[in-house]
Protein backbone atom coordinates (compact mmCIF):
# COMPACT_ATOMS: atom_id res chain seq x y z
CA UNK A 1 0.00 0.00 0.00
CA UNK A 2 1.54 3.21 -0.95
CA UNK A 3 1.39 5.86 1.75
CA UNK A 4 -0.79 9.03 1.31
CA UNK A 5 1.49 11.95 2.50
CA UNK A 6 3.03 14.18 0.44
CA UNK A 7 7.23 13.86 -1.34
CA UNK A 8 8.19 17.26 -0.42
CA UNK A 9 11.79 17.67 -2.00
CA UNK A 10 14.67 17.57 1.26
CA UNK A 11 16.68 20.02 -1.17
CA UNK A 12 18.72 22.63 -0.87
CA UNK A 13 17.23 24.92 -2.51
CA UNK A 14 14.05 24.47 0.10
CA UNK A 15 17.07 24.77 2.64
CA UNK A 16 18.27 27.93 1.24
CA UNK A 17 14.52 29.34 0.81
CA UNK A 18 13.66 28.49 4.71
CA UNK A 19 16.98 29.32 6.06
CA UNK A 20 16.78 33.11 4.36
CA UNK A 21 13.58 34.23 4.79
CA UNK A 22 12.27 32.67 8.32
CA UNK A 23 15.99 33.08 9.98
CA UNK A 24 16.07 36.26 7.95
CA UNK A 25 17.54 37.97 10.96
CA UNK A 26 20.21 35.21 12.07
CA UNK A 27 23.46 36.63 11.00
CA UNK A 28 27.00 34.76 9.90
CA UNK A 29 29.67 36.73 11.46
CA UNK A 30 33.65 36.81 9.47
CA UNK A 31 36.02 37.74 11.57
CA UNK A 32 38.29 40.31 10.01
CA UNK A 33 41.40 40.20 12.88
CA UNK A 34 39.90 42.59 14.73
CA UNK A 35 36.05 42.50 13.97
CA UNK A 36 33.36 41.09 12.81
CA UNK A 37 32.11 41.95 9.01
CA UNK A 38 28.24 41.03 9.61
CA UNK A 39 25.85 39.82 7.14
CA UNK A 40 22.45 38.33 7.87
CA UNK A 41 20.57 35.22 6.41
CA UNK A 42 17.97 37.41 4.45
CA UNK A 43 20.87 39.56 3.00
CA UNK A 44 22.98 36.17 2.81
CA UNK A 45 19.74 35.08 0.38
CA UNK A 46 20.09 37.48 -1.76
CA UNK A 47 23.92 37.32 -1.91
CA UNK A 48 23.43 33.61 -2.72
CA UNK A 49 21.01 34.67 -5.85
CA UNK A 50 23.59 37.29 -7.13
CA UNK A 51 26.11 34.48 -6.93
CA UNK A 52 23.89 31.85 -8.93
CA UNK A 53 23.04 34.71 -11.50
CA UNK A 54 26.46 35.08 -11.89
CA UNK A 55 27.56 31.45 -12.07
CA UNK A 56 24.54 31.05 -14.91
CA UNK A 57 26.08 34.15 -16.68
CA UNK A 58 29.68 32.52 -16.84
CA UNK A 59 27.71 29.15 -18.40
CA UNK A 60 27.45 27.12 -15.52
CA UNK A 61 24.45 24.75 -16.10
CA UNK A 62 23.12 21.40 -15.05
CA UNK A 63 25.37 19.60 -12.69
CA UNK A 64 28.48 21.61 -13.82
CA UNK A 65 31.09 21.45 -10.90
CA UNK A 66 31.73 24.79 -9.16
CA UNK A 67 35.14 24.52 -6.97
CA UNK A 68 35.76 26.86 -3.97
CA UNK A 69 39.70 27.23 -2.47
CA UNK A 70 38.63 29.36 0.24
CA UNK A 71 38.73 29.81 3.94
CA UNK A 72 35.36 30.00 6.39
CA UNK A 73 33.86 33.22 5.77
CA UNK A 74 30.71 34.71 4.28
CA UNK A 75 31.37 34.31 0.64
CA UNK A 76 32.03 30.49 1.15
CA UNK A 77 28.00 29.95 2.91
CA UNK A 78 27.30 31.65 0.11
CA UNK A 79 28.75 29.20 -2.54
CA UNK A 80 27.33 26.31 -0.01
CA UNK A 81 24.31 27.85 -0.96
CA UNK A 82 23.84 29.23 -4.16
CA UNK A 83 25.94 26.19 -6.03
CA UNK A 84 23.84 23.17 -5.00
CA UNK A 85 20.32 25.26 -4.86
CA UNK A 86 20.95 26.35 -8.67
CA UNK A 87 21.21 22.42 -9.25
CA UNK A 88 24.94 22.62 -10.07
CA UNK A 89 27.33 20.78 -7.71
CA UNK A 90 29.87 22.34 -4.94
CA UNK A 91 33.56 21.29 -4.90
CA UNK A 92 35.43 22.55 -1.69
CA UNK A 93 38.84 22.34 -2.72
CA UNK A 94 41.37 21.55 0.64
CA UNK A 95 43.67 24.65 0.80
CA UNK A 96 45.93 22.44 2.36
CA UNK A 97 46.75 19.72 -0.23
CA UNK A 98 49.60 19.19 -1.96
CA UNK A 99 49.94 20.82 -5.33
CA UNK A 100 49.76 16.95 -7.45
CA UNK A 101 46.71 16.23 -5.02
CA UNK A 102 44.89 19.57 -5.62
CA UNK A 103 45.61 19.62 -9.21
CA UNK A 104 44.32 15.21 -9.58
CA UNK A 105 41.17 16.25 -7.75
CA UNK A 106 40.14 19.21 -9.61
CA UNK A 107 40.63 17.55 -12.87
CA UNK A 108 39.11 14.19 -11.16
CA UNK A 109 35.53 16.52 -10.06
CA UNK A 110 36.33 18.48 -13.44
CA UNK A 111 35.75 21.74 -11.96
CA UNK A 112 34.69 24.23 -14.42
CA UNK A 113 35.13 27.84 -12.22
CA UNK A 114 36.81 27.92 -8.93
CA UNK A 115 36.35 30.65 -6.52
CA UNK A 116 39.62 31.64 -4.90
CA UNK A 117 40.05 33.71 -2.04
CA UNK A 118 42.15 36.92 -2.31
CA UNK A 119 44.79 35.65 -0.04
CA UNK A 120 44.76 32.23 -1.08
CA UNK A 121 45.64 33.49 -4.65
CA UNK A 122 49.47 32.40 -5.00
CA UNK A 123 48.96 28.98 -3.66
CA UNK A 124 46.35 28.66 -6.20
CA UNK A 125 47.72 30.55 -9.43
CA UNK A 126 50.87 27.55 -9.21
CA UNK A 127 48.47 25.10 -9.96
CA UNK A 128 45.80 26.48 -12.39
CA UNK A 129 47.96 25.83 -15.54
CA UNK A 130 47.30 22.01 -14.58
CA UNK A 131 43.53 22.29 -14.21
CA UNK A 132 42.53 21.13 -17.21
CA UNK A 133 38.48 21.95 -16.76
CA UNK A 134 38.62 24.93 -15.04
CA UNK A 135 37.55 27.95 -17.60
CA UNK A 136 36.53 30.48 -14.98
CA UNK A 137 38.40 31.72 -11.66
CA UNK A 138 36.17 34.08 -9.76
CA UNK A 139 38.73 36.20 -7.02
CA UNK A 140 36.87 36.67 -3.24
CA UNK A 141 38.20 39.04 -0.88
CA UNK A 142 41.09 40.53 -3.03
CA UNK A 143 42.72 41.46 -5.75
CA UNK A 144 41.85 39.54 -9.15
CA UNK A 145 44.29 41.18 -11.32
CA UNK A 146 47.37 39.42 -9.44
CA UNK A 147 45.96 36.23 -11.18
CA UNK A 148 47.41 35.70 -14.31
CA UNK A 149 45.23 33.77 -16.08
CA UNK A 150 46.17 30.76 -18.44
CA UNK A 151 44.84 30.38 -22.48
CA UNK A 152 41.50 29.43 -22.34
CA UNK A 153 40.69 31.05 -18.39
CA UNK A 154 39.12 34.15 -17.79
CA UNK A 155 39.37 35.64 -14.22
CA UNK A 156 36.99 37.66 -12.36
CA UNK A 157 36.50 39.83 -9.60
CA UNK A 158 34.25 38.32 -7.19
CA UNK A 159 32.79 41.87 -5.98
CA UNK A 160 32.61 43.11 -9.86
CA UNK A 161 30.96 40.17 -11.34
CA UNK A 162 27.87 40.13 -8.69
CA UNK A 163 27.74 43.81 -8.74
CA UNK A 164 24.27 44.60 -10.30
CA UNK A 165 23.07 40.66 -10.83
CA UNK A 166 19.47 40.44 -9.52
CA UNK A 167 19.27 39.82 -5.87
CA UNK A 168 16.58 37.38 -6.87
CA UNK A 169 16.86 33.65 -8.91
CA UNK A 170 14.21 31.08 -9.90
CA UNK A 171 15.57 28.54 -7.69
CA UNK A 172 14.65 25.05 -9.95
CA UNK A 173 13.05 22.04 -8.02
CA UNK A 174 16.43 19.74 -7.87
CA UNK A 175 15.38 16.28 -7.21
CA UNK A 176 16.89 15.56 -3.75
CA UNK A 177 18.70 12.61 -4.63
CA UNK A 178 20.87 14.62 -7.13
CA UNK A 179 24.04 15.73 -6.50
CA UNK A 180 24.84 18.82 -4.05
CA UNK A 181 28.55 18.91 -2.90
CA UNK A 182 31.63 17.20 -3.25
CA UNK A 183 34.22 16.71 -1.02
CA UNK A 184 37.42 14.69 -1.09
CA UNK A 185 38.96 12.48 1.13
CA UNK A 186 42.66 13.93 2.24
CA UNK A 187 44.17 10.83 1.35
CA UNK A 188 46.04 9.79 3.61
CA UNK A 189 47.04 6.48 1.41
CA UNK A 190 47.04 6.86 -2.46
CA UNK A 191 44.86 9.49 -4.06
CA UNK A 192 42.11 11.23 -2.70
CA UNK A 193 38.65 9.69 -3.38
CA UNK A 194 35.76 11.94 -4.09
CA UNK A 195 32.18 11.61 -1.47
CA UNK A 196 29.08 13.08 -3.64
CA UNK A 197 26.68 14.06 -0.74
CA UNK A 198 23.18 14.27 -2.07
CA UNK A 199 20.67 17.03 -1.25
CA UNK A 200 18.51 14.44 0.48
CA UNK A 201 22.48 13.17 2.61
CA UNK A 202 22.58 16.69 3.62
CA UNK A 203 19.41 17.53 4.57
CA UNK A 204 19.06 14.34 6.67
CA UNK A 205 22.35 14.78 8.19
CA UNK A 206 21.73 18.55 9.20
CA UNK A 207 18.76 17.37 11.23
CA UNK A 208 21.11 15.27 13.19
CA UNK A 209 23.30 18.19 13.66
CA UNK A 210 20.35 19.59 14.88
CA UNK A 211 19.49 16.90 17.52
CA UNK A 212 19.68 17.20 21.38
CA UNK A 213 21.67 14.18 22.00
CA UNK A 214 24.27 14.99 18.80
CA UNK A 215 25.24 18.43 18.80
CA UNK A 216 22.05 19.91 20.21
CA UNK A 217 22.62 23.17 17.33
CA UNK A 218 19.67 25.46 18.17
CA UNK A 219 18.78 28.95 16.70
CA UNK A 220 20.27 30.56 20.26
CA UNK A 221 23.74 29.37 19.84
CA UNK A 222 26.65 31.09 17.63
CA UNK A 223 28.57 28.48 16.00
CA UNK A 224 32.27 29.20 15.92
CA UNK A 225 32.87 26.52 12.86
CA UNK A 226 37.11 26.28 13.15
CA UNK A 227 36.24 22.91 11.19
CA UNK A 228 37.69 24.17 7.63
CA UNK A 229 34.44 23.90 5.16
CA UNK A 230 36.44 21.93 3.13
CA UNK A 231 37.15 19.07 6.34
CA UNK A 232 33.75 16.78 5.70
CA UNK A 233 31.81 20.03 5.00
CA UNK A 234 32.75 21.77 7.98
CA UNK A 235 30.90 18.59 9.83
CA UNK A 236 27.56 20.14 8.85
CA UNK A 237 27.78 22.76 10.48
CA UNK A 238 26.24 25.61 7.69
CA UNK A 239 23.15 24.02 6.30
CA UNK A 240 22.37 23.00 10.40
CA UNK A 241 22.50 26.47 11.16
CA UNK A 242 20.20 27.41 8.15
CA UNK A 243 18.01 25.19 9.24
CA UNK A 244 17.54 26.37 12.34
CA UNK A 245 18.71 29.96 12.28
CA UNK A 246 21.69 29.77 14.58
CA UNK A 247 24.22 32.16 13.82
CA UNK A 248 27.62 31.28 12.49
CA UNK A 249 30.88 32.72 13.40
CA UNK A 250 33.59 31.98 10.64
CA UNK A 251 36.99 32.20 11.84
CA UNK A 252 38.09 33.08 8.25
CA UNK A 253 42.05 32.72 7.54
CA UNK A 254 42.60 33.93 11.91
CA UNK A 255 43.60 30.12 12.88
CA UNK A 256 46.15 30.47 15.21
CA UNK A 257 45.50 30.20 19.29
CA UNK A 258 45.94 33.77 20.11
CA UNK A 259 43.30 35.04 17.09
CA UNK A 260 41.25 32.15 17.75
CA UNK A 261 41.42 33.53 21.80
CA UNK A 262 40.86 37.09 20.24
CA UNK A 263 37.51 35.89 18.48
CA UNK A 264 36.01 34.15 21.28
CA UNK A 265 36.61 37.10 23.37
CA UNK A 266 34.76 39.59 21.18
CA UNK A 267 32.27 37.16 19.84
CA UNK A 268 31.38 35.02 22.47
CA UNK A 269 30.36 32.11 20.78
CA UNK A 270 28.31 29.22 22.60
CA UNK A 271 29.50 26.50 20.33
CA UNK A 272 32.47 25.71 18.50
CA UNK A 273 33.65 22.56 16.68
CA UNK A 274 37.71 21.38 15.87
CA UNK A 275 39.73 18.75 15.84
CA UNK A 276 41.73 18.32 18.73
CA UNK A 277 45.09 19.85 17.93
CA UNK A 278 43.39 23.31 17.78
CA UNK A 279 42.22 22.78 21.38
CA UNK A 280 45.30 21.58 22.14
CA UNK A 281 46.98 25.08 21.18
CA UNK A 282 44.34 26.92 22.24
CA UNK A 283 44.65 25.57 25.92
CA UNK A 284 48.48 26.20 26.20
CA UNK A 285 47.71 29.61 25.15
CA UNK A 286 44.49 30.33 27.70
CA UNK A 287 47.23 28.59 30.10
CA UNK A 288 49.52 31.07 29.56
CA UNK A 289 47.01 33.86 28.84
CA UNK A 290 43.51 33.19 30.32
CA UNK A 291 40.61 34.38 29.29
CA UNK A 292 36.64 33.93 29.97
CA UNK A 293 35.28 31.31 27.67
CA UNK A 294 32.55 30.13 29.89
CA UNK A 295 30.33 31.53 26.98
CA UNK A 296 30.97 27.94 25.27
CA UNK A 297 28.10 25.82 26.59
CA UNK A 298 30.32 22.73 24.49
CA UNK A 299 32.40 22.10 21.65
CA UNK A 300 33.26 18.79 19.26
CA UNK A 301 36.21 17.55 18.92
CA UNK A 302 36.35 14.71 16.45
CA UNK A 303 39.14 13.77 13.82
CA UNK A 304 41.03 11.81 15.81
CA UNK A 305 40.66 10.87 19.29
CA UNK A 306 40.01 13.75 21.65
CA UNK A 307 42.84 12.56 24.33
CA UNK A 308 40.82 12.25 27.86
CA UNK A 309 43.54 15.02 29.41
CA UNK A 310 42.58 17.30 26.98
CA UNK A 311 38.54 16.90 27.81
CA UNK A 312 39.04 17.48 31.41
CA UNK A 313 41.09 20.39 31.24
CA UNK A 314 39.19 22.31 28.98
CA UNK A 315 36.18 21.19 32.09
CA UNK A 316 37.97 21.41 35.46
CA UNK A 317 39.74 24.61 34.12
CA UNK A 318 37.44 27.17 32.16
CA UNK A 319 34.03 24.90 32.68
CA UNK A 320 34.07 24.05 29.04
CA UNK A 321 32.58 20.18 28.17
CA UNK A 322 34.34 18.69 24.90
CA UNK A 323 31.74 16.55 23.44
CA UNK A 324 33.34 13.87 21.50
CA UNK A 325 32.36 12.86 18.41
CA UNK A 326 33.64 10.31 15.55
CA UNK A 327 32.94 10.88 11.29
CA UNK A 328 34.58 10.56 8.22
CA UNK A 329 34.48 12.45 5.44
CA UNK A 330 32.21 9.27 3.96
CA UNK A 331 29.87 9.42 6.88
CA UNK A 332 28.95 13.48 5.74
CA UNK A 333 30.73 13.10 8.57
CA UNK A 334 28.40 12.60 12.02
CA UNK A 335 28.73 8.67 12.50
CA UNK A 336 28.64 8.92 16.11
CA UNK A 337 28.30 11.13 19.34
CA UNK A 338 29.59 10.53 23.13
CA UNK A 339 26.90 12.31 25.07
CA UNK A 340 26.31 9.64 27.82
CA UNK A 341 23.33 7.91 28.94
CA UNK A 342 21.38 9.68 31.89
CA UNK A 343 21.59 7.00 33.96
CA UNK A 344 25.62 7.07 34.42
CA UNK A 345 27.24 9.34 37.01
CA UNK A 346 30.38 10.42 38.23
CA UNK A 347 33.50 8.49 36.69
CA UNK A 348 31.00 6.25 34.63
CA UNK A 349 29.39 9.41 32.87
CA UNK A 350 33.29 9.95 31.85
CA UNK A 351 34.36 6.84 30.87
CA UNK A 352 30.87 7.18 28.13
CA UNK A 353 32.34 10.31 27.36
CA UNK A 354 35.70 9.12 26.34
CA UNK A 355 34.20 6.81 24.04
CA UNK A 356 33.84 7.47 19.92
CA UNK A 357 30.12 7.77 20.91
CA UNK A 358 27.06 6.53 20.04
CA UNK A 359 25.65 5.71 16.70
CA UNK A 360 21.94 7.47 16.09
CA UNK A 361 19.36 5.74 14.81
CA UNK A 362 20.50 6.88 10.77
CA UNK A 363 23.52 5.14 11.13
CA UNK A 364 24.10 1.05 11.21
CA UNK A 365 26.97 0.09 12.61
CA UNK A 366 28.75 -3.53 13.20
CA UNK A 367 32.34 -5.06 13.63
CA UNK A 368 34.19 -7.46 11.70
CA UNK A 369 36.57 -9.90 12.63
CA UNK A 370 39.59 -10.95 11.32
CA UNK A 371 37.58 -14.00 9.22
CA UNK A 372 34.81 -11.77 8.45
CA UNK A 373 32.50 -12.84 11.17
CA UNK A 374 30.43 -10.14 12.37
CA UNK A 375 31.40 -9.86 16.35
CA UNK A 376 28.88 -8.97 19.26
CA UNK A 377 28.48 -5.52 20.86
CA UNK A 378 30.02 -6.74 24.10
CA UNK A 379 32.71 -3.85 24.85
CA UNK A 380 35.32 -6.58 24.70
CA UNK A 381 35.28 -8.14 20.96
CA UNK A 382 37.74 -5.91 18.65
CA UNK A 383 37.09 -5.77 15.19
CA UNK A 384 37.12 -3.52 11.94
CA UNK A 385 33.93 -1.08 11.91
CA UNK A 386 31.38 -1.00 8.66
CA UNK A 387 28.55 1.94 8.83
CA UNK A 388 25.68 2.06 6.71
CA UNK A 389 22.81 4.60 6.21
CA UNK A 390 21.26 7.45 4.46
CA UNK A 391 24.40 9.63 4.80
CA UNK A 392 27.22 7.23 4.49
CA UNK A 393 28.81 6.76 1.10
CA UNK A 394 27.88 3.84 -1.11
CA UNK A 395 30.72 4.64 -3.66
CA UNK A 396 33.33 7.18 -4.65
CA UNK A 397 33.02 9.34 -7.20
CA UNK A 398 34.16 8.18 -11.30
CA UNK A 399 35.48 5.44 -9.92
CA UNK A 400 34.95 2.57 -12.73
CA UNK A 401 33.51 0.02 -10.20
CA UNK A 402 32.65 0.20 -5.98
CA UNK A 403 36.19 -0.14 -4.32
CA UNK A 404 35.82 -3.69 -2.34
CA UNK A 405 38.60 -2.51 -0.11
CA UNK A 406 36.05 0.44 1.42
CA UNK A 407 32.42 -1.00 0.46
CA UNK A 408 30.86 -4.45 0.29
CA UNK A 409 27.31 -5.83 0.92
CA UNK A 410 26.25 -2.43 0.93
CA UNK A 411 28.63 -1.28 3.95
CA UNK A 412 31.76 1.03 4.64
CA UNK A 413 34.58 -0.25 5.71
CA UNK A 414 36.17 2.58 7.90
CA UNK A 415 39.55 1.09 8.52
CA UNK A 416 38.92 2.14 11.91
CA UNK A 417 39.09 -1.02 14.58
CA UNK A 418 37.42 -0.84 17.93
CA UNK A 419 34.67 -2.22 19.79
CA UNK A 420 31.15 -1.52 21.22
CA UNK A 421 29.25 -1.86 24.34
CA UNK A 422 25.56 -3.73 24.22
CA UNK A 423 24.33 -0.06 24.17
CA UNK A 424 25.68 1.24 20.92
CA UNK A 425 28.68 3.52 22.21
CA UNK A 426 31.71 2.82 20.68
CA UNK A 427 35.61 2.89 21.16
CA UNK A 428 38.32 2.81 18.72
CA UNK A 429 41.61 1.32 19.47
CA UNK A 430 43.22 2.68 16.18
CA UNK A 431 42.91 2.74 12.40
CA UNK A 432 43.67 -0.57 10.66
CA UNK A 433 47.12 1.18 9.43
CA UNK A 434 48.22 2.47 12.65
CA UNK A 435 47.98 -0.49 14.73
CA UNK A 436 50.96 -1.83 16.27
CA UNK A 437 51.56 -5.44 16.02
CA UNK A 438 54.13 -6.36 18.73
CA UNK A 439 54.39 -10.09 19.38
CA UNK A 440 51.51 -11.07 17.75
CA UNK A 441 49.28 -8.96 20.50
CA UNK A 442 48.04 -5.43 19.21
CA UNK A 443 48.76 -2.26 21.48
CA UNK A 444 46.57 0.20 20.59
CA UNK A 445 48.68 3.82 19.44
CA UNK A 446 45.50 5.74 20.83
CA UNK A 447 45.75 4.34 23.73
CA UNK A 448 49.65 5.32 24.49
CA UNK A 449 49.05 8.90 23.24
CA UNK A 450 46.53 9.43 25.44
CA UNK A 451 48.29 7.75 28.66
CA UNK A 452 51.60 9.87 27.75
CA UNK A 453 49.56 13.03 26.98
CA UNK A 454 48.17 12.95 30.30
CA UNK A 455 51.49 13.79 31.75
CA UNK A 456 51.89 17.46 32.44
CA UNK A 457 54.55 18.15 31.00
CA UNK A 458 53.64 16.78 27.04
CA UNK A 459 51.84 19.23 24.69
CA UNK A 460 51.31 16.01 21.94
CA UNK A 461 52.59 12.76 21.78
CA UNK A 462 52.19 10.61 18.99
CA UNK A 463 52.82 6.83 18.32
CA UNK A 464 54.06 5.15 15.51
CA UNK A 465 54.91 1.27 15.57
CA UNK A 466 58.37 0.28 14.08
CA UNK A 467 60.35 -2.61 13.11
CA UNK A 468 61.66 -4.80 16.05
CA UNK A 469 64.07 -8.18 15.33
CA UNK A 470 62.49 -9.56 18.42
CA UNK A 471 58.71 -8.31 18.31
CA UNK A 472 58.31 -7.97 14.70
CA UNK A 473 57.29 -4.27 15.56
CA UNK A 474 57.05 -1.75 18.69
CA UNK A 475 55.82 1.38 19.78
CA UNK A 476 58.11 4.46 19.33
CA UNK A 477 56.70 8.08 20.87
CA UNK A 478 57.42 11.24 19.40
CA UNK A 479 57.26 13.24 22.17
CA UNK A 480 56.46 17.36 21.87
CA UNK A 481 56.87 19.23 25.82
CA UNK A 482 55.59 22.12 26.74
CA UNK A 483 57.59 25.21 26.59
CA UNK A 484 59.66 25.36 29.38
CA UNK A 485 58.81 22.52 30.32
CA UNK A 486 61.53 18.93 30.95
CA UNK A 487 60.75 15.30 31.24
CA UNK A 488 63.43 12.42 30.01
CA UNK A 489 62.26 9.12 28.86
CA UNK A 490 62.73 7.33 31.71
CA UNK A 491 60.28 9.97 33.52
CA UNK A 492 57.50 9.46 31.26
CA UNK A 493 58.22 5.74 31.28
CA UNK A 494 58.28 5.64 34.82
CA UNK A 495 54.76 7.55 34.62
CA UNK A 496 53.31 5.03 32.38
CA UNK A 497 54.00 2.07 34.74
CA UNK A 498 50.44 2.18 36.21
CA UNK A 499 48.48 3.42 33.04
CA UNK A 500 49.28 0.30 30.78
CA UNK A 501 50.16 -2.97 30.43
CA UNK A 502 53.98 -3.37 31.13
CA UNK A 503 54.78 -5.52 27.79
CA UNK A 504 53.56 -2.23 26.02
CA UNK A 505 55.69 0.26 28.03
CA UNK A 506 57.42 1.36 25.11
CA UNK A 507 61.18 1.79 25.26
CA UNK A 508 61.31 3.96 22.17
CA UNK A 509 61.60 7.37 22.86
CA UNK A 510 61.63 10.93 20.82
CA UNK A 511 61.49 14.22 21.33
CA UNK A 512 60.45 16.86 18.60
CA UNK A 513 59.62 20.37 18.36
CA UNK A 514 56.28 19.69 16.10
CA UNK A 515 54.47 16.58 14.98
CA UNK A 516 53.96 16.49 11.65
CA UNK A 517 50.03 17.64 11.08
CA UNK A 518 48.06 16.41 7.85
CA UNK A 519 45.98 18.80 5.50
CA UNK A 520 43.00 19.08 8.51
CA UNK A 521 44.98 19.36 11.41
CA UNK A 522 45.37 15.62 12.50
CA UNK A 523 48.84 13.67 13.55
CA UNK A 524 50.85 12.68 10.30
CA UNK A 525 51.75 9.01 10.84
CA UNK A 526 52.87 8.75 7.45
CA UNK A 527 55.12 11.64 7.56
CA UNK A 528 56.45 10.36 10.96
CA UNK A 529 57.04 6.85 10.25
CA UNK A 530 59.05 8.26 6.68
CA UNK A 531 60.93 10.50 9.43
CA UNK A 532 61.72 7.34 11.10
CA UNK A 533 63.16 5.11 8.37
CA UNK A 534 65.19 8.26 6.87
CA UNK A 535 66.87 8.01 10.56
CA UNK A 536 65.12 11.48 11.77
CA UNK A 537 63.78 10.61 14.55
CA UNK A 538 66.49 9.38 16.45
P1 LIG B 1 41.36 11.29 6.50
O1 LIG B 1 40.98 9.83 6.37
O2 LIG B 1 42.14 11.75 5.36
O3 LIG B 1 41.97 11.65 7.84
P2 LIG B 1 38.73 12.03 7.36
O4 LIG B 1 38.61 13.35 8.00
O5 LIG B 1 37.59 11.54 6.56
O6 LIG B 1 39.99 12.10 6.45
O7 LIG B 1 39.12 11.00 8.47
C1 LIG B 1 38.28 10.03 9.00
C2 LIG B 1 39.04 9.22 10.01
O8 LIG B 1 39.44 10.04 11.11
C3 LIG B 1 38.26 8.11 10.66
O9 LIG B 1 38.22 6.97 9.82
C4 LIG B 1 39.05 7.87 11.93
O10 LIG B 1 40.20 7.07 11.71
C5 LIG B 1 39.51 9.26 12.29
N1 LIG B 1 38.64 9.81 13.33
C6 LIG B 1 37.62 10.67 13.17
N2 LIG B 1 37.07 10.99 14.36
C7 LIG B 1 37.75 10.29 15.30
C8 LIG B 1 37.65 10.16 16.72
N3 LIG B 1 36.76 10.83 17.42
N4 LIG B 1 38.52 9.33 17.33
C9 LIG B 1 39.44 8.64 16.64
N5 LIG B 1 39.58 8.72 15.31
C10 LIG B 1 38.74 9.54 14.65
Amino acid sequence: MLSTMQDGQLSLGNLLRHGTTVHAGSEVLTWTGTESRRENYGELGAHAARLANALRGLGVTGDQRVGTFMWNNAEHLAAYLAVPAMGAVLHTLNIRLFPEQLVFVANHAEDHVVIVDGTLVPLFAKQLPQMTTVRHVIVANGDASTLEAPDGVQVHSYRELLAGQPSEFDWPEVDERSAAAMCYTSGTTGDPKGVVYSHRSIWLHSMQVCMSDSMRLAQSDSALAIVPMFHAMSWGLPYAALMVGATLVMPDRFLQPEPIAQLLATEKPTFAAAVPTIWQGLLQYLDTKPQDISHLREVVVGGSAAPPSLMHAFEERYGVPILHAWGMTETSPLGSVARPPESATGDERWRYRYTQGRFPASVRARLIGDNGEVLPWDDKSVGELEVAGPWIAASYHGGAEVDPEKFHDGWLRTGDVGRITPDGFLTLTDRAKDVIKSGGEWISSVDLENAVMSHPAVAEAAVIGVPDEKWDERPLVAVVLREGQQATAEELREFLADKVAKWQLPENWTFIEEVPKTSVGKFDKKRLRAFHSEGKLD
